[in-house]
């Protein structure tokens, strides 16, 4: 079965968006766990939650993902920029609780003219600081296109990431198919080159996620301007090759398209179709 869903608003809580998602044919789903820009979060409603599990259960939702907002930047110069990454994380990581066993998405950070190795140590250290053998959730390092002093835009830089952390069973990859794109990964024309080198360098076994967006800009770009399904420089052909791979097939792509709901339903419609049973 294909796990597929989109990037839905959460400003009205867990059960809406498992009732949107259901309406454009999407079996999960992503949020953000606060205002992208990072602000405060909502108090969680217990009620809201308990619905959303029956929910869940009745319709097959298995698993969602959430993601960390974008300001969040664990390697900043500024110290109080990476308290407030701290303080941001740890309390999304308290949040997800609620809804155990899922995952969390965070983009590794940028160096900001530290160095990607000062980067790479520091937001390691964030997560040797957060994760505890206790929690259910799985935290995610998403790939990154390498705009400006982005971490994250190699494998090596991931790998180098995770070899750092103590509690690594808590920590998997979410590869977004723009940012990879752009960084130079041609999943386009070698999807089995590129998936060989992730397992190589990282290990398949840590990847869980998959961001399926076309990109607007060509190949190595190094851009991150995402674009609808098949209208971008990667085209649909290679979204049909991504989602019906043996080594892919049963991860959850979540789209994050420039799109409406009515553009996403048509997006899901076009991909369960690609997908073979
Ligand atoms: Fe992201
Ligand atoms: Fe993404
Ligand atoms: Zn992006």
């Amino acid at each position: 079965m294909l796990t597929i869903g989109c990037h839905l608003s959460s400003s009205k809580g867990f059960v809406n968006m498992e009732q949107t998602a259901m309406s454009i044919g999407a079996n999960t789903f992503q949020f953000f766990t606060r205002n992208p820009r990072g602000s405060r979060a909502k108090d969680i409603d217990g009620d809201d939650v308990r619905r959303f599990h029956e929910l869940a259960a009745d319709d097959g939702i298995s698993v969602v993902l959430a993601h960390a907002p974008y300001t969040l930047n664990p390697c900043s110069a500024d110290e109080k920029t990476r308290e407030f990454a701290k303080l941001t994380m740890a309390d999304d990581l308290k949040r997800m609780e609620y809804i155990p066993g899922n995952l969390y998405n965070f983009h590794p950070g940028s160096h900001v003219g530290q160095g990607s190795d000062t980067g790479i140590s520091m937001t390691a250290g964030l997560l040797n600081e957060l994760l505890t053998p206790n929690q259910t959730t799985t935290v995610l390092l998403e790939t990154m296109a390498g705009k400006g002093s982005e971490i994250g835009r190699s494998f090596e830089e991931l790998a180098a990431i995770i070899n750092k952390v103590e509690l690594k069973d808590k920590l998997g990859v979410c590869l977004d198919t723009c940012h990879v794109y752009d960084a130079g990964y041609d999943i386009v024309n070698d999807l089995d080159g590129v998936l060989s080198e992730f397992d190589d360098i990282i290990g398949l076994e840590r990847l869980r996620a998959i961001h399926l967006n076309d990109s607007k800009n060509p190949f190595a770009s190094h851009k991150d301007r995402h674009e609808k399904i098949g209208e971008g420089s990667i085209g649909v052909e290679a979204f049909g090759r991504i989602i019906n791979h043996p080594l892919l097939r049963g991860l959850p792509f979540f789209l994050e398209t420039p799109n409406e709901l009515c553009g996403y339903a048509a997006e899901i419609k076009l991909l369960k179709e690609m997908y073979i049973l």
